[in-house]
């Protein structure tokens, strides 16, 4: 549940709190308030698992289980769409591990070294709640982890995992790294370009990955795209994903280029785009700079409005947990003040990334998409 903060700096001297371990959270008169464990992650050093004296136990993980397969019943069984989330951390009331499914195997994600340390629990408890998993794997996330990606359960599948989506088709690699291949929290966005968005226009996508977004412009009636990532690596996976959908690439580009170089590239050559999308890491680094969306973000909305066609669109994203939707928005707001522009729609995590309302940056993921009128 809540994320509990390190008062390493409280003024009077604190017993130095354990790590990895299960503790009970007592009020001034020792009255037990709630059960917590402490594991220090990237968030803070732990998370309360229960308000009442509660111990971590398989019977505990069982019900947290059932209350997150029980709020997902519209995603069971639906013949287009079989990759979603089954268990979403804080949101689901167990902070530091999500799973998700990708057709019959499930990914999990260990955040913090207590809950990789429980795993066989968890494990066990996930097996008795959803015995038609046919196998799983851990991507460790956590300070310490000796590799990123393992096999925890039931049978292996280390070659290529097709996966639905909205009736597309994404190759998936689940023992690899620690990236499966897509990115299931932007499924209603990948929704709407296909049912919406893509129709009839030409699209750039910038930071493509495995060009999963570009697959759905191109399935929703795309003219065509040029999907942009530095990774070499995407090139190969990208036209995976258009060739299982029986895609003809010759209206498709694929570009090995850092996005800025790409800007430059295109201005050159005056490329102009109908629809460009904007979805990049939080951080990254490459030989030139340091990229983080609270810094440079606005040069990337000037970078695609060098390259937008009148009356364009842009579809802006951020997963930065620590990026509040509203200063998101007055950035956006500020790098089009000479446009006339109008807010289309905002997508935010769809419902089975459950986020905990008590914890606004649970809900991490910020799109917009914005029409232009130039
Ligand atoms: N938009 C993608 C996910 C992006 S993941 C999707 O929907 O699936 C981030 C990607 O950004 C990685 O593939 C990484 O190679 C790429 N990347 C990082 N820095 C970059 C840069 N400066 N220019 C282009 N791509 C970059």
């Amino acid at each position: 549940m809540l994320l509990m903060q390190d008062f390493s700096n409280a003024p009077q001297q604190l017993k130095p709190l354990p790590n990895n371990q299960v503790v009970e959270l007592v009020d001034a008169h020792n009255e037990c308030v709630a059960s917590a464990y402490l594991s220090t992650q990237n968030k803070g050093i732990g998370w309360v698992y229960s308000l009442k004296n509660e111990a971590f136990t398989h019977q505990l993980l069982v019900e947290r289980f059932q209350n997150a397969k029980r709020l997902r019943s519209q995603y069971f069984g639906n013949s287009l769409t079989n990759a979603f989330c089954l268990f979403n951390d804080e949101g689901d009331y167990l902070g530091g591990l999500r799973v998700e499914l990708y057709h019959d195997f499930a990914v999990f994600s260990w955040y913090n070294a207590f809950i990789a340390q429980n795993q066989a629990l968890i494990i066990s408890a996930f097996q008795t709640v959803f015995p038609e998993v046919r196998g799983g794997y851990a991507k460790n996330r956590f300070k310490g982890a000796k590799q990123e990606s393992s096999h925890l359960f039931g049978e292996s599948h280390s070659e290529v995992n097709i996966i639905f989506e909205n009736g597309i088709q994404y190759a998936t690699h689940l023992d690899d790294g620690l990236m499966t291949g897509i990115f299931l929290d932007q499924r209603e966005v990948r929704g709407r370009l296909l049912d919406h968005y893509a129709q009839g226009r030409s699209v750039l996508n910038l930071f493509s990955y495995t060009a999963a977004f570009s697959v759905a412009a191109a399935m929703g009636g795309a003219l065509e795209t040029t999907s942009v990532d530095l990774a070499k690596r995407s090139i190969e996976l990208s036209k995976a994903h258009f060739e299982l959908n029986q895609i003809d690439l010759s209206a498709h580009r694929l570009v090995v280029m850092d996005t800025f170089e790409y800007f430059k590239y295109a201005k050159r050559k005056a490329l102009k785009y109908d629809l460009i999308i904007i979805d990049p890491p939080s951080f990254a680094r490459n030989k030139r700079k340091v990229f983080s969306v609270q810094k440079n973000y606005q040069e990337l909305i000037d970078g695609a409005l060098s390259l937008l066609n009148p009356n364009g669109l842009i579809v802006a994203s951020t997963n930065a947990q620590n990026y509040p939707i509203a200063d998101f928005k007055k950035m956006l707001q500020n790098s089009l003040k000479r446009y006339h522009y109008e807010f289309k729609e905002v997508f935010r995590l769809p419902s089975d990334y459950r986020s905990n309302p008590k914890q606004n940056d649970s809900n991490y993921l910020k799109v917009f998409v914005i029409e232009v009128k130039k």
